[in-house]
């Protein structure tokens, strides 16, 4: 049988798993055989996904399963993303209980991360009609390395995306993500033109390996292009871990070099991430330069933002799906024991 969800196509034969590890054959048929377990459950701010212009300040419920569809050598997840122990996956839990959970907790939304959720896809879908039906928004944090049905299934339930956009060159896909990148951009175009979904984008750089000001130029040139001046960009900073521990940390100037490539090619909303930044890390109008949102790490400033989502100084809207104010949740992380909530039904 082949698995369609993703362009790796893996071919199973009865009882093999996929390369994901979570998706495997059984009974002549496809089937996701971790559905309703996950790696465990955290109440994060929205801001660590990370998602700058969604409902700023607020809490987001995270949770992630196991394995996952790329095979990245600098993955910043491998123990759950390459585990291959389903004792990782410890905490039980059915979409009506994490979508009453995230009510109970105050979240204003579910994360699918931690890994992809694109392997676990019929889950998430699940998680996210309960979530839906609480009034509870949905967010996928995804490489986006998908086929086109599954795709358009997916993201019919999902309200704001952060799509990774590992690299911009197929050499790089290939040999250090495994996936192809034509897929990816394929993804980038679907969800902007096509649906309703936020998107924000990230961009791990590591250094020496897709951190070029080249590179960096065609990336963003694209982004502006293709997907517009306002999808907000993330470049983030690497750490050495799993098969890259050999490649030194991201120094915050190949950050900032980043972002000010990302503006002078037009990209209004440009972010480093992972390094204290107030500057890379606040939320600017493009037209005036009012700092509209002010963050350090997770926690939000000042706020110039009007109840309607625009410039408080020029009235220039700011592109996002914003809240009258911001929210309060602020840097906390809380683990979070789906059992409790599942003892109350
Ligand atoms: S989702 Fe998993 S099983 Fe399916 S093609 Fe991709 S890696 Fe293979």
């Amino acid at each position: 049988m082949q698995c369609d969800v993703c362009p790796r196509a893996c071919k199973l034969h009865e009882g093999q798993q996929g390369f994901c590890f979570v998706r495997a054959c059984e009974h002549a048929e496809v089937v996701l055989t971790t559905y309703g377990r996950s790696s465990g459950f955290c109440v994060d701010p929205i801001e660590k996904k990370p998602l700058n212009h969604f409902h700023p300040g607020s809490a987001v419920l995270s949770f992630g399963t196991a394995g996952c569809n790329l095979g990245c050598k600098f993955c910043q997840n491998w123990d759950i993303s390459k585990s291959r122990e389903l004792d990782t996956l410890a905490d039980e839990a059915s979409p009506e209980t994490i979508a009453r959970a995230a009510a109970e907790l105050g979240c204003r939304s579910v994360a699918f991360t931690y890994n992809d959720p694109v392997i676990f896809m019929e889950y998430a879908i699940d998680v996210a009609q309960a979530c839906h039906a609480v009034g509870v928004d949905t967010v996928a944090v995804t490489a986006g390395y998908m086929c086109d049905a599954p795709r358009r299934e997916f993201f019919a339930h999902i309200d704001a995306a952060n799509v990774d956009l590992k690299g911009f060159t197929e050499e790089f896909y290939q040999q250090v993500t495994g996936a192809r990148l034509a897929d990816v951009l394929e993804t980038l175009e679907y969800v902007v033109n096509e649906t309703n979904v936020w998107l924000e984008l990230t961009t791990l750089l590591v250094p020496g390996q897709n951190d070029s000001d080249a590179e960096l130029d065609r990336m963003t040139r694209w982004v502006v292009e293709r997907l517009g001046p306002d999808v907000p960009m993330h470049f983030t900073a690497f750490h050495p871990d799993y098969r890259m521990t050999d490649v030194p940390p991201t120094p915050s100037e190949t950050l900032a070099r980043a972002r000010a490539v990302a503006r002078a090619n037009g990209v209004r909303y440009a972010y480093t991430g992972n390094v204290h930044d107030p500057d890379g890390g606040s939320t600017y109008c493009h037209g005036c330069g009012e700092r509209l949102i002010e963050r350090d790490w997770y926690r939000l400033g000042a706020w110039k933002l009007t109840a309607d989502g625009r410039c408080g100084r020029c009235g220039l809207p700011c592109r996002g799906r914003f809240d009258a104010k911001p929210g309060t949740w602020g840097a906390r992380r809380m683990p979070v024991r789906l059992a409790d909530f599942d003892a109350r039904e």
